[in-house]
């Protein structure tokens, strides 16, 4: 198979779109079963989504959670890596078309994740800071401590910029209130001794019954009663 931004190899190609733990998982399986494997990601690192919440909340730096694409795959034969945008695909071609140019296939395997799922609440969409790549944890990030330097040089109701509203009680949002908690409570105080952080207020929404709900309902009840030992509002 011939193509510009691929050397050529006489094995059948396989292309597969996203580096996340789907796209590593397959190309890990499939070296050495006798394909040319090429990746494809927009970002040239994987990232580790399940604690983003911690760079969101100043616990961990961004490089912590974002692993080189290429050093995972260092050594592997009839394996390329390109940083490329999937724009569309041409089925009856067998190619796809990217940023960077065409890029033809035998398989292709798109893993290129999922989006947000606001529930149809479009206020949220369009108010909501969402927090599912690093440079959008990097951007939550930065709006918390800018409020925080705002209270800081306001002077009337100086109170607004510490409300603190995490959309959704599943895992993730239990996990980020938790950390905005430890920031009030141990990190900001230490930082910022001028402010007094028993007026910012860490509000947890969640549509369902309980928080948590994939899990049971013990664990349920000890996640709102830790949360709100901490001063957090639970609704
Ligand atoms: C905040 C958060 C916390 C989570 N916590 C947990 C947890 O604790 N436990 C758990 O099991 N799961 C957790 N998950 C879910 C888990 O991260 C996902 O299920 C998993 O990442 C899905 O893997 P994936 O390979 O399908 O997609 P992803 O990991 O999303 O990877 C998709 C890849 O495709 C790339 N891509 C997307 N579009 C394009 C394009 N057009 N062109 C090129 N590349 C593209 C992206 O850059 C990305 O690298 C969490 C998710 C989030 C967002």
């Amino acid at each position: 198979m011939q193509d510009l931004l691929i050397p050529s190899s006489p094995k059948k190609r396989v292309v597969i779109v996203g580096g996340g733990f789907g796209g590593i998982n397959l190309v890990k399986k499939l070296h050495r079963k006798g394909f040319q494997i090429v990746l494809i990601d927009k970002n040239n690192y994987h990232t580790f989504q399940p604690l983003l919440y911690q760079v969101a909340t100043g616990g961990l730096e961004a490089d912590s959670i974002a692993y080189p694409l290429r050093k995972i795959f260092q050594g592997y034969a009839d394996f390329v890596f390109r940083m490329a945008n999937l724009e569309s695909v041409n089925l009856t071609e067998k190619s796809i078309c990217t940023n960077i140019g065409t890029i033809s296939y035998d398989y292709l395997v798109i893993a290129a994740g999922s989006i947000n799922n606001f529930f149809g609440m479009d206020n949220l969409a369009a108010n909501a800071m969402p927090m599912k790549s690093l440079t959008e944890a990097l951007d939550l990030r930065s709006l918390i401590l800018q409020n925080v330097e705002s209270s800081l040089t306001t002077l009337e109701n100086n109170d607004k910029y510490l409300n603190f509203v995490v959309a959704g009680g599943g895992p993730t949002g239990v996990e980020t209130a938790g950390a905005l908690s430890e920031l009030k409570k141990h990190v900001l105080p230490n930082d910022y001794p001028e402010l007094n952080f028993k007026n910012a207020r860490i509000i947890l929404i969640e549509s369902g019954s309980r928080l948590l709900a994939g899990m049971s309902e013990s664990a349920s009840s000890k996640a709102q009663l830790a949360l709100e030992k901490w001063e957090l509002k639970c609704f």
